[in-house]
């Protein structure tokens, strides 16, 4: 079993609050983990000031840019440790976690570098009347301290594409991973430390949240903008801290997302594209689907196939190429997610695939597993039916017109994520537009260029994300006037 410690200003530093993170597969302990007092907290944001606003924020960036490239070369070179320590946090495959989190993940410490080598500065003259003149330039300075609070659905990835725009700008990066996930962040910390990245310049800082190591993080008073990505619940709470300072804050929120299956959508696309968006990495993806709606002539037809889909997902095998499931996160989590499967007979609704935990006789039983589940018969009310569930579920309904297919889309406080099925691409740009989310995928789900920018609408979200827009919640314009005389 490992032991992992926080990196704070280049030190590995242990504490006497310890905790034990077991694997989600099958209940081994993988870890004891040291969380963050709020005294390393305080020397990460100093060491964090002294290095954004001395030599690596001064830094051309150039300079940065050649010290992330390298360090993208390294993280390359400790991939398989990579994809190990995200096996060993989260049970799912290695197929899934070398694609998924593996690769993609250490992704943006490059593609961030193409990035901020375009960004221009602007300029302009100046011409007033009396005959002053002059000239203008507007260059981005960095912002300082970034804390970048990760969940732990896709905790590499969540966390590269915070800590590489705030790096390549000149910041310095206080990374705290989930309490569920922290052994991939301690590998990246460790390359990190080995690179030329200045030693203040990033600090990795495990812990919980409420009343530990994440609030002593967003309410210390050097931290000077927070990107977080986890529950709007938990945003809510960030939010009120940064109000203290007026701190700014980019957040990536939950989902309670809907597929529209329309009358004249390719079926067998359908299905396989549907078992993705809805139990790929077990549900556990902010853009899975939990609500899919299918025009009352195709219902029967889909949900036929899609229980027989379903019912074949091969589940807990780490081994298997390919579409397969691990556990849920954690037992908590799985006990969450069954609290409101618990709800859905009451309310009036039936389950057509699923619903349980499966069994395996071997020490899997020990981990946080759940069958791939379908409910139909639920009105939209129904808890099951608001709450983001955040694992292999989905509920299934009929709808009659397009008007009504909308309304039943939009009939939620989140806004992140929809799915449209139909081959009529008029009608796709039609309705696209007319479902208050942040991105509409057409007959795809998570084709996903990186750089294009996300935000949520609702509670899925604040601020914009990604590309050129991390770039920029990542630094500060700052102009420069200078008055020129004859
Ligand atoms: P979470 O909100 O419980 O925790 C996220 C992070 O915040 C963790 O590191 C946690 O320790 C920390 N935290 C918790 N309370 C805190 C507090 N009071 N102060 C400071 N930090 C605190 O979320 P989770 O369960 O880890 O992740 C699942 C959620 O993330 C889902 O709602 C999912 O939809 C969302 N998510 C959204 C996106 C997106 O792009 N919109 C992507 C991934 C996940």
């Amino acid at each position: 079993m490992q032991t992992l410690k926080n990196l704070v200003a280049g030190e590995w530093l242990g504490s006497d609050q310890t905790w034990i993170k077991t694997s989600p597969f099958d209940g081994r302990p993988v870890a004891t983990v040291h969380a963050a007092t709020r005294e390393m907290v305080d020397r990460a944001v100093n060491a964090g000031k002294a290095a954004a606003f001395g030599d690596w924020g001064r830094m051309p960036i150039r300079g940065r840019v050649a010290i992330l490239r390298d360090l993208h070369r390294r993280l390359t070179a400790r991939l398989d440790d990579l994809i190990d320590a995200d096996m060993a946090d989260t049970g799912r495959s290695r197929w899934q976690a070398s694609n998924f989190d593996g690769a993609r993940a250490i992704g943006p410490f490059e593609s961030y570098c193409d990035l901020a080598l375009s960004l221009e500065n602007r300029s302009g003259d100046i011409d007033l009347p009396g005959g002053v003149r002059g000239l203008w330039l507007t260059r981005r300075r960095p912002k300082g301290v970034i804390a970048c609070i990760a969940p732990w659905n896709v905790p590499l990835l969540m966390m590269s594409l915070k800590t590489a725009p705030a790096l390549v700008m000149g910041n310095a990066v206080i990374a705290k991973p989930s309490e569920e996930t922290p052994s991939s962040a301690t590998v990246l910390a460790e390359v990190i430390k080995a690179s030329d990245l200045p030693d203040g310049a990033f600090s990795l800082l495990h812990g919980f949240g409420a009343g530990a190591t994440g609030e002593f993080i967003t309410t210390h008073p050097g931290v000077d903008a927070i990107s977080f990505t986890g529950e709007p619940g938990t945003g809510s709470h960030i939010m009120k801290a940064a109000a203290t300072g007026l701190r700014e804050v980019a957040m990536e929120l939950g989902g309670k997302n809907a597929a529209l299956i329309f009358d004249d959508a390719d079926m067998d696309r359908v299905i396989e594209g549907t078992i993705r968006s809805a139990f790929f990495n077990s549900g556990q993806i902010c853009f899975c689907t939990e609500r899919v709606l299918v025009h009352r002539s195709r219902h029967d037809e889909f949900l036929e196939r899609m229980i027989a889909a379903a019912n074949q997902i091969v589940i807990g095998e780490p081994d298997h190429k390919g579409f397969s499931i691990g556990p849920l996160v954690s037992q908590a989590h799985r006990a969450k997610v069954m609290e409101l499967m618990d709800t859905v007979i009451a309310d009036g609704g039936r389950f057509v695939a699923g619903g349980t935990v499966p069994v395996f006789g071997d020490d899997r039983d020990k981990g946080a597993f759940l069958r791939p589940t379908i409910v139909t018969g639920l009105g939209p009310d129904a808890r099951f039916n608001r709450e983001e569930l955040f694992g292999p579920v989905m509920h299934v309904a009929p709808f009659d017109t397009e008007a009504e297919a909308i309304a039943m889309a939009n009939d939620t406080r989140y806004g992140l994520a929809t799915v449209l099925w139909t081959e009529n691409i008029n009608r796709a740009l039609r309705v696209a537009p007319q479902i208050r989310v942040g991105h509409a995928w057409i007959n795809s789900w998570q084709m996903r260029d990186l750089n294009s920018p996300l935000t949520g609408a609702g509670i899925s979200g604040v601020g914009e994300q990604f590309g050129r827009s991390s770039l920029e919640f990542c630094s500060q314009p700052q102009t420069i006037t200078v008055r020129v005389f004859d």
